[in-house]
């Protein structure tokens, strides 16, 4: 299959969270399975300064409202393989310190942005002669690729043959504009309706993508489950989301081994792997040493590793920090974010000195020692979209204590004594968004730590399960095949074509 794969950042190129990491991984292991895959993303100031790339010849003009503006087309690859990656340049839109924004908040032109960079890429593909069987966009700035496919390329087999796949990483960032601006999106009002792109009377560039994509994606299936359910987590399109509810898929993501394994990890003081735990030992009492705690090997190691924000349940471990500071443990903190956080968490390791350790900071190497130091790995989350630290975390032989929620609920089986017979436990999962759950969960895993054949299982089980991208690229793999297949059969499955019906 030829797959046009479109994001507004990808590693190594350019990253402000979690869909660079995707856009950096996807496309590669795609291309792995044999298909033909071009990644197109925005020429940013950092992406030009910093990395070698080659300018083509061919240019693409697209309208911005009234304005025709004009793109380059810029080539470069990952590093170390031939997938090429297009980056849509323009000066005025792209020539800038930010992605999306400065300390002053949102760049103020974002729609026409992301309205250009949308449209060019369409164009790119046809100035490149690459016919897409697929056009895979995610999240709002690439939002507009389903609509502009249905609607202004409708009558041009060039596009309107490529299936569109889109994929929502994070429902908090919709893409939301003043409805006044949408002529410069180039499409009429007849679609400013609730149906389609309006959204309490705002443009909702996320939203058109979930509407009109022939098959809509998110980062879990429990995600894909929860936000056609849950009020919040739905944040306002859970309606929309129920509706594409027979074309909606959860793939979870996948996690890179060649950074994260601790059988070849350089970071790590020694290096193990499920047979040879000895080098786990090791890195947990250098972790201890580290983090000022003291070198004991059989008390329990418990690590947070986060951005200190709402979405990750620090509310619940502060309620429970004095019962939890009573067990024979250890609790080490890694992260940065709110302001308030940081209070609360100084106050507690300030109150608990010799049990509770704590890193104000970002730091990836500190994060690879944490997670091969530690016993216990705390995912507390409100909300997870899918979550990675906890598939490190299996990695690693760090069991996870999670809430079960999104990908967490997806990837942490709960040990019960069916799922320790059945061989299937690999953690601790609870339910109802308390502290007392939490505890009460921590107790279990506590209980378990002491009995070293059980855990020695627990361990082994996670250690040897299989998160990497090569799994979640056969899934997407499978994706495209259902909707290309799907499109050669009924035409457009999207929402609007039903609606139009
Ligand atoms: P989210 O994407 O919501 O932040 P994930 O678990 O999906 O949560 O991914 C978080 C990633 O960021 C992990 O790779 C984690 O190790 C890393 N990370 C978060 N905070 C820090 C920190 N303070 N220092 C180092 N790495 C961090």
């Amino acid at each position: 299959m030829k797959i046009a794969f479109v994001s507004s950042e990808v590693v190594p190129f350019s990253k402000t969270g979690g869909l660079a990491d995707v856009s950096g991984a996807l496309p590669k292991y795609l291309a792995a399975l044999g298909h033909k895959v071009a990644v197109f993303t925005p020429l940013y100031r950092q992406v030009r300064d910093k990395f070698k790339l080659v300018k083509s010849k061919q240019t693409v003009s697209v309208p911005v409202g009234a304005e025709t503006v004009t793109g380059e087309i810029w080539k470069g690859a990952f590093p170390g393989t031939k997938v090429p990656v297009y980056f849509i340049g323009n000066d005025t839109y792209f020539d800038r310190d930010g992605l999306y924004g400065d300390a002053k908040g949102d760049y103020e032109d974002n729609l026409s942005r992301f309205v250009f960079f949308s449209r060019a890429v369409l164009e790119a593909l046809k100035a490149l002669k690459f016919k897409p069987d697929v056009i895979h966009s995610n999240d709002w700035q690439s939002g507009l690729v389903p609509i502009y496919c249905k609607v202004v390329y409708n009558d041009d087999p060039f596009i309107s043959q490529a299936a569109n796949v889109y994929t929502v990483h994070n429902l908090a960032y919709q893409g939301l504009f003043w409805h006044w601006d949408l002529p410069l999106v180039n499409i009429g009002w007849e679609h400013f309706n609730y149906r389609e792109l309006e959204f309490f009377g705002k443009i909702n560039f996320m939203k058109g993508g979930v509407v009109f994509a022939d098959m809509v994606t998110t980062v879990s299936a429990t995600y894909a489950k929860e936000i056609q359910s849950d009020e919040e987590l739905g944040a306002g399109l859970q309606g929309v989301l129920t509706e594409r509810a027979e074309n909606l898929r959860g793939i979870l993501n996948g996690i890179d081994y060649a950074d994260w394994d601790p059988a070849t990890d350089n970071f790590l003081t020694a290096k193990y792997s499920v047979g040879k735990l000895g080098g786990k030992a090791e890195c947990k009492a250098a972790l201890q040493k580290e983090s000022g705690l003291a070198e004991k090997p059989r008390t329990a190691l418990v690590a947070m590793i986060t951005r200190l924000v709402d979405q990750k349940g620090l509310d619940l471990v502060a309620a429970i920090i004095d019962e939890m500071m009573k067990e024979d443990l250890q609790l080490v903190v890694l992260g940065t974010g709110l302001e308030k956080y940081h209070v609360l968490l100084t106050e507690m390791a300030q109150k608990y000195p010799r049990k509770c350790a704590l890193f104000l900071k970002f730091d990836n190497a500190l994060a690879h020692r944490i997670e091969a130091g530690a016993d216990m790995f705390l995912m507390p989350s409100r909300y997870e979209p899918c979550g990675l630290n906890q598939m490190y975390s299996l990695k690693y032989g760090t069991v996870p204590v999670v809430r079960a929620t999104g990908g967490l609920a997806d990837t942490v089986t709960d040990a019960t004594p069916e799922t320790i017979r059945a061989g299937t436990a690999n953690g601790f999962s609870f339910v109802p968004y308390e502290g007392s759950a939490l505890l009460e969960t921590l107790r279990r895993a506590l209980a378990a730590y002491c009995d070293e054949s059980k855990w020695s299982k627990l361990v082994a089980t996670g250690m040897q399960q299989d998160w990497s991208w090569a799994r979640s690229a056969a899934e997407y793999e499978k994706v495209y095949e259902e909707t290309t297949a799907e499109k050669r059969a009924n035409g457009t499955p999207s929402a609007v074509s039903e609606l139009r019906a």
